[in-house]
């Protein structure tokens, strides 16, 4: 269980905790509330993410995500809906989310070992099964 508080942002500091663990292939999931974040729509033509802005206290109804062995340390990759005043929900290839108050983060880890590889067709590095 990781907890994080008001302040933090989510992906740097699951980041910093998958390397500070030396985690190779986990995945978890999160509730909580961000006083803002940004989202990311992968956009095929451009074989970019889109930046998509919320920047409103948003609950974190869902974040569900995993962490994969990179060349760079640990990858954490999370997708996640967010749910606003109007009860309304959005959502996205999770960037960056600010926590306010907190987010309650369930991790496991598995024995496996999961790998990322480029893939050149979508321009990303995708979980390579076979690594
Ligand atoms: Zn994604």
């Amino acid at each position: 269980m990781v907890v994080l508080s008001t302040g933090e942002d989510a992906i740097e500091r699951l980041t910093s905790f998958a390397r500070d663990r030396q985690l190779h292939a986990s995945h978890f999931t999160a509730i909580g509330a961000f006083s803002g974040a940004i989202v990311g729509y992968f956009d095929w033509e451009k074989k970019d993410y889109r930046k998509i802005p919320i920047t409103e206290q948003v609950e974190v109804l869902s974040l569900v995500g995993d962490v994969t062995a990179g060349d760079k340390g640990p990858k954490v990759h999370a997708h996640v809906v967010l749910g606003k005043s109007d009860g309304t929900a959005c959502g996205g290839h999770l960037l960056s989310g600010n926590v306010r108050p907190t987010l309650e983060i369930v991790l496991t880890e598995t024995p496996a070992y999961l790998r990322r590889r480029f893939d050149p067709e979508s321009g990303l590095a995708l979980i390579d099964p076979t690594a």
